[in-house]
């Protein structure tokens, strides 16, 4: 076959989920390029008697993209902007196209494709169109539905169609006078048109949709087949027949892949909104007044309302990123109203504003509006974003579940609603939080089900079904945007009634008699409770193997310290730590492209390949060490040996960068970094340490050795023989260089150094004497001692060992523990607040703040914790004492200069870059530029090793490398520099660019006055 298709198990766990809470192995995954290859697909499943199953971001919410037949992921290659007319407003998109994607793209022409979702950062307009998406500004924009003007697509017999708007007259003139009365028809398109017109001209039929499809005032419906749709104009008495129009695009759009395979889609743009933008954030007294409250915001022309519940805003506390975009919030709310407002001036938007915080005040149900304006308004939308990924943040098997997560009913509704929902709930004695666009009636409610648990189970069925009458007592629809699946296909019928149902299975059969298409979604569902990612009493394959406790890192003390109200606790270690796998809810934030910024996830950024995104690891997991070799997809391998044979679970740890990109990014705390070191150790365990493993765990020794005898060393890595002959022992990448070794440590310079300088006044620091920087820059400490002298302080370093950082990338956990146990039995009473210990390189001073804790004794921990406090990075000990006035601009040169920042990633990851660039405005002449890239691609020895060397350029050349030959090609006279942190990241930009980079300290140090 031309068609890229693979069969593999690491494919088939890859995509047996998608965003919900279904498991199905599929029979394989394609990666299609041309409307030929899903052409050739379509026959494949024909012969095979299986299914095509399309799917592009795969961040649906109701198991839309999961199923046994082959996954067709448009994603990887099919991602192309085809065409925009900016006159006329439309662009032409493949449909792998990601929704963010397009508009930046659409941002030069001042226009911008408007519906949205949470996700829009990496779902696919094919996708948007498959589920009717819309989002936060479906008040004034609406939803994919209203956006699809035309679009291509194979059909199930394998012919090609275009779809978009067709008088009757056209349509006769194709088919045949009247041709929708005749009997038999010889194609396939022409029997779908024939239903459509049969339906829409049968009174009965009409009458029957339109008394049992949702209020038409609901804007927002994405449940069960748009037929009313569809038909709308073909019923439309006022117009001749001949002139009524009929567009297939209508019933396409939220047919979720059942109908056809769309290939091509040309939508309508908006212009661009109002330059200037404001949220009002209305603080509520009450969960009931958030309703009440919306009836009168609706009166002030919002652009949007959205609401948070105080539920969610607390689980944003624990997370890094979340944590930084709650600024706006004042305490701790029950429930928070985000009013948006857009005007032309800022005058207006005040104007605006005034009235409707006083009109929000009078009513007594708000304590306190707090505004937000311009560029900070995208922070609020981000942790209201982040909401349901921050949702699955609670620890524990107990998880807001999605399941009733979609209803909408008109706002007028919405207070009566959520009266007997709130009954409906006490009856059941369950638990929801609540958040949503609350202005078109749309709440996410998530109930805190465990769904491992058969109680819980059938609490999640009866919950569904009591939703449902009571969304149909209301008109409303079950899904609002994130359309049926297989979770809420089986209440279709409840809602729309048994005669409407077979209408919609009538179209199904019309369009795909043969099931070739994304089967058992929308009707003819199976049971919603059935084929879940997880089993009732789950048991965990390597708990049983490896008994409950034997993790080296702490995985339960952190389960222990939750106190988030409904988070149950882990049984025993093993228990914690597949409870952190099980955090990733498959919401797809690790697939956002380089073009979207971030760090998360740079393997899968430079090859959009799902396989390599944070979530196909925690997938493959997830399912290797829950099932073993007993999980289907090792079928007919299953030989019921040890999980940690399994080679999958090596393959993906050996994928990831570590660069812990996912601590802070995911918005669930998936923190793979620390899962990859742990179960690493355990593979070693059993498979025994490689030897490049081995050593560079050991590299601190090793180096140390090294430097003893280092004009050898250095001559054996230098000289091309040698140096060739140790990388290919090794297994390192012949491009690469092995740094160089001074004879004199970092902290023999340090100590010899200060020896010399007359004690500072403003007290001790203790300087971490790193593994990577002690023998490979050892000057590096020596800047730090002459900035910190000159600043007035007296600089030290004390006993201590490695940090361990480089045995931890390496999975060689046990050893780094020791290091630990080491650094905190030299360190802990030694260091406080006074006396911090202050690091240079991210990596490793930050290892005593974030794995630390975990890996002392356990009675250890508490004081672990308290001594973390007093690890700092070199920048964040000069913005604490510039904070304090003991550090000012005065103390450095004024003069000009330029400089390009690259942040380290486990930097970016653990405290964020906001300190360095603080540190640097200690220069006035500065002009600082933070270098919008994520992981460097080295990542420790990552970059080294030969089988990951291109990857690790290929990352290096999304935006670093080209941001730094930029920044180097300016010709003015001003001294640039660029400036890293990481030892690794300046190898890097050597190696990319042949451009040195300093560490952002050297040029403190060179431009401090004293
Ligand atoms: C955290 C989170 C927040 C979300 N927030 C929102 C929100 O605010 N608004 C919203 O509307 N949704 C939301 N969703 C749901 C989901 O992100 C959207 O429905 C999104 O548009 C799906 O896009 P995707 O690219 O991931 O598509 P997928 O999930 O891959 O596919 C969606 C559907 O489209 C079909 N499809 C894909 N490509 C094709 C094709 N070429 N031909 C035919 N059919 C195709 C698939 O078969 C499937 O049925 C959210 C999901 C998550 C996890
Ligand atoms: S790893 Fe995190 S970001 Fe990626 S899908 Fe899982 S939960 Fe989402
Ligand atoms: S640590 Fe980095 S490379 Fe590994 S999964 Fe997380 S983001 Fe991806």
């Amino acid at each position: 076959m031309a068609v890229e298709l693979y069969t593999d198990s690491l494919h088939k766990i890859a995509y047996a989920t998608d965003g919900s809470v279904y498991r199905e192995v599929p029979t394989g995954v394609a990666y299609p390029e041309t409307v030929d290859d899903v052409q050739e697909l379509m026959l494949l499943a024909r012969r095979r008697q299986t299914h095509l199953i399309p799917r592009a971001g795969g961040t649906s919410l109701a198991g839309q993209v999961v199923g046994t037949g082959i996954v067709v992921d448009i994603s990887r290659h099919w991602n192309h902007v085809l065409e925009i007319n900016a006159q006329e407003r439309w662009a032409r998109v493949e449909p792998g196209v990601v929704r963010d994607e397009l508009n930046a793209a659409l941002k030069p022409h001042g226009l911008f494709f408007s519906p949205e979702t949470s996700t829009s950062n990496r779902c696919c307009i094919g996708g948007m169109m498959g589920n009717n998406s819309c989002g936060t500004h479906s008040l004034i924009y609406g939803s994919t539905r209203h956006h699809v003007l035309e679009a291509v697509g194979v059909l199930s017999d394998g012919t090609i169609e275009t779809f978009k708007t067709y008088t009757v007259a056209q349509l006769e003139q194709r088919f045949g006078t009247t041709f929708w009365q005749r009997s038999e028809h010889p194609t396939l398109i022409e029997g779908i048109y024939a239903q459509l017109l049969s339906m829409a001209l049968d009174k009965a039929t009409v009458q029957l949709i339109e008394s049992n499809y949702p209020a038409a005032e609901l804007r927002r419906r994405s449940c069960g087949y748009a037929i009313d749709e569809v038909i709308a104009d073909l019923h439309n008495t006022t117009k001749p027949l001949p002139k009524r129009t009929i567009n297939l695009c209508q019933l396409l759009t939220g047919s979720e892949g059942t109908l056809a395979f769309i290939t091509e889609v040309k939508v309508s743009l908006d212009p661009l909104p109002p330059r200037e933008i404001m949220v009002l954030c209305a603080h509520c007294r009450s969960l009931e007044a958030r309703f009440e409250a919306n009836l009168v915001a609706l009166r002030h022309a919002p652009t949007a309302i959205e609401l948070m519940d105080g539920e969610i805003l607390r689980l944003s506390w624990g997370n890094v990123e979340q944590e930084r975009n709650r600024f706006f919030v004042k305490g701790d709310p029950e429930a928070l109203l985000i009013t948006e407002l857009r005007a032309d001036t800022r005058e207006q938007l005040d104007t605006q504003a005034n009235a409707l915080e006083a009109d929000l005040m009078a009513t007594g149900l708000v304590e306190v509006c707090t505004r937000v304006y311009g560029g900070d308004v995208s922070r609020v939308w981000a942790l209201r974003k982040a909401g349901l990924g921050v949702l699955s943040s609670m620890k524990g098997d107990a998880k807001p579940t999605g399941v009733i997560e979609d209803t909408a009913v008109a706002p007028r509704y919405l207070p009566s609603y959520m009266k007997d929902f709130s009954a409906l709930l006490d009856r059941l004695h369950a638990r929801c939080v609540y958040y949503g666009h609350i202005s078109t009636g749309e709440l996410h409610l998530r109930p805190i089900l465990n769904l491992k648990s058969a109680d819980d189970r059938k609490l999640f069925r009866d919950i569904a079904r009591e939703t449902a009458l009571l969304v149909k007592k209301h008109r409303g629809s079950l899904s609002g945007e994130h359309g049926d699946g297989r979770l809420r296909g089986e209440f279709i019928r409840l809602l729309y009634g048994d005669e409407t149902y077979e209408l919609m299975r009538q179209v199904k059969h019309c369009w795909d008699p043969d099931g070739l298409l994304n089967v058992h979604k929308i009707v003819d569902t199976p049971p919603m409770d059935t084929m879940l990612r997880y089993d009732v009493g789950q048991r965990y394959a390597i708990e049983e193997q490896l008994g409950g406790n034997a993790t080296v890192l702490n995985w339960k003390a952190a389960f222990d310290e939750c106190n988030t109200e409904g988070a149950t606790g882990a049984r025993n270690q093993i228990h914690a730590l597949m409870c952190s796998i099980e955090q990733c809810n498959g919401a797809g934030d690790c697939r956002k492209s380089s073009v979207m910024g971030g760090t998360m996830c740079p393997a899968y950024k430079v090859s959009r390949s799902e396989t390599l995104s944070t979530r196909s690891r925690a997938n493959v997991l997830r399912e290797v060490l829950t099932r073993g070799w007993a999980s289907e997809v090792f079928a007919p391998n299953n030989n019921g040996g040890h999980v940690l044979d399994i080679p999958e679970l090596k393959q993906v740890l050996d994928e990831c960068l570590a660069c812990k990109g996912c601590r802070s990014e995911c918005p669930s705390n998936v923190d793979m970094t620390r899962l990859r070191a742990e179960l690493l150790q355990h593979w070693h365990d059993r498979h025994g340490t490689p030897l490049r493993t081995w050593l560079v765990a050991r590299m601190a020794q090793i180096e140390s050795l090294g430097a003893c005898v280092s004009p050898l060393y250095n001559a054996v890595a230098h000289w091309r023989p040698t140096a060739t002959l140790v990388k290919r022992v090794v297994g390192f990448a012949p491009e690469r260089t092995i740094p160089p070794l001074s004879h004199r440590s970092m902290r023999k310079l340090v100590t010899d150094g200060t020896k010399q300088h007359t004690p500072g006044s403003k007290g001790k620091v203790y300087l971490l004497a790193d593994e990577f920087t002690d023998h490979q820059e050892p000057e590096l400490g020596m800047a730090f001692a002459r900035l910190l002298s000159a600043l007035g302080y007296e600089v030290e370093v004390p006993r201590h060992v490695e940090s361990g950082r480089a045995a931890i990338s390496k999975g060689c956990l046990r050893l780094a523990q020791k290091h630990a146990r080491k650094n905190y039995a030299l360190l802990h009473d030694l260091i406080d607040g006074q006396h911090p210990l202050v690091g240079i390189e991210p990596s490793c001073i930050l290892t005593f703040r974030d794995e630390y804790p975990d890996l002392v004794a356990p009675a250890d921990r508490h004081d672990a914790l308290a001594m973390a406090q007093h690890c700092l990075l070199y920048d964040e000990f000069l913005v604490r004492e510039m904070e304090a006035g003991r550090i000012s601009v005065a103390d450095f040169s004024d003069d000009e200069m330029e400089i390009w920042l690259h942040g380290h990633c486990h930097q970016k990851a653990l405290v964020g870059i906001d300190k360095t660039v603080q540190a640097l405005g200690l220069l006035s002449g500065a002009k600082v530029h933070v270098i919008p890239s994520g992981c460097c691609g080295m990542a420790g020895s990552f970059g080294y090793e030969k089988e990951h060397y291109r990857t690790s350029l290929a990352i290096g050349e999304q935006v670093l490398f080209p941001a730094v030959r930029k920044a180097m090609a300016q010709t003015d006279d001003t001294p640039t520099f660029i400036a890293a942190p990481g030892t690794s990241c300046r190898q890097q930009i050597l190696d990319g660019t042949g451009f040195h980079a300093v560490h952002p300290l050297e040029i403190l140090a060179r431009y401090v006055k004293g």
